[in-house]
């Protein structure tokens, strides 16, 4: 039976830390956030801003925008922000409405207030091995990792999911440590082969979006599975992993709810500190 790696306890183990940093310092820190129309995945995003926030004396701002704003003018609201000095770091909510693309946007984001990691610039110091702020669920997953205590050193590790907030970056982040690492994505699925890609991974991370995609039986005794997809199912959250049957073959396994997620919003902190040193 698998030990439950649950992102939940090292957040609180974080926050502890980020408690004390931030008491130590003599401003408010202000976290400008940015939702653009309505979404219900992004509420809860903002939800748990919010709360770790107040519990860490950050002041929160959500600015609401119109679902219709034009990107030209997402961008102006952006460079305000970026010139206000009052502001240390700033958020854009997820996902944006279809006629505005993250990827024109992030650019835009002082690389100094990005706190998200995702400004090309702070992308690609991740190539380099000299980021100074990293996007916030590949370095959750890293944080989960060093947990376990594994060696990541030659190790066969299959990333499922190839986006550039979580797939792409993580694998960087892992070929830094010199895993062996295989990313798969919806082309390995068409061709079939995701059963016996999964079935060779000492280390799995699943980053899809798809409840149940990674049937439980295709886990390797002993790996370490990290299930970062978050599906509502009869209003359940569920993973992209067949957790009761990986959870008896795995030697750790990631909770959903409780592993990747809380976490996340942990470092997006952490990282609103880090950003004050850049
Ligand atoms: P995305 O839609 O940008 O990317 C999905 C990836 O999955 C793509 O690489 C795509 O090719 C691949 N894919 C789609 N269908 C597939 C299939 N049948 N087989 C194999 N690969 C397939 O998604 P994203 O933004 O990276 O998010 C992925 C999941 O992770 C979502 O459930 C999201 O909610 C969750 N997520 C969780 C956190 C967290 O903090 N826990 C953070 C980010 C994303």
């Amino acid at each position: 039976m698998a030990r439950l790696l649950e992102g939940r306890v090292i957040a609180q183990k974080i926050k502890a830390e980020l408690k004390n940093q931030i008491y130590n310092l003599d401003l408010k820190l202000v976290l400008a956030s940015i939702q653009v129309g309505e979404n219900s995945s992004s509420e809860i995003y903002i939800k748990s801003q919010k709360k770790l926030c107040e519990e860490l004396g950050i002041d929160y701002q959500l600015h609401k925008l119109k679902e219709n704003i034009s990107e030209s003018d997402l961008v102006e609201f952006i460079k305000k922000l970026n010139l206000d000095k009052a502001v240390h770091g700033i958020i854009i909510q997820m996902p944006l409405p279809t006629h505005i693309d993250y990827r024109n946007i992030s650019r835009y984001i002082e690389p100094k207030k990005d706190v998200e990691g995702l400004h090309p610039e702070n992308m690609g110091r991740i190539i380099f091995g000299k980021a100074k702020v990293l996007p916030c669920t590949p370095s959750a997953i890293m944080e989960l990792l060093r947990e376990t205590g594994v060696d990541l050193y030659g190790k066969e590790v299959v990333v499922i999911g190839h986006s550039e907030i979580v797939g792409k970056p993580l694998a960087l982040l892992l070929l830094e440590k010199f895993a062996t690492v295989t990313v798969c994505h919806i082309a390995t699925f068409q061709r079939g082969r995701l059963e016996e890609h999964v079935k060779q991974a000492e280390i799995l991370v699943v980053a899809v979006g798809k409840a149940n995609l990674i049937k439980g039986n295709w886990i390797k005794k002993g790996s370490i599975v990290i299930d970062v997809g978050i599906n509502k199912v009869n209003d359940k959250i569920i993973g992209d992993v067949e957790f009761e049957e990986a959870v008896k073959r795995a030697s750790w396994i990631t909770p959903v709810p409780g592993g990747v997620g809380p976490l996340t919003t942990t470092i997006l902190i952490r990282n609103l500190l880090e950003t004050r040193k850049m």
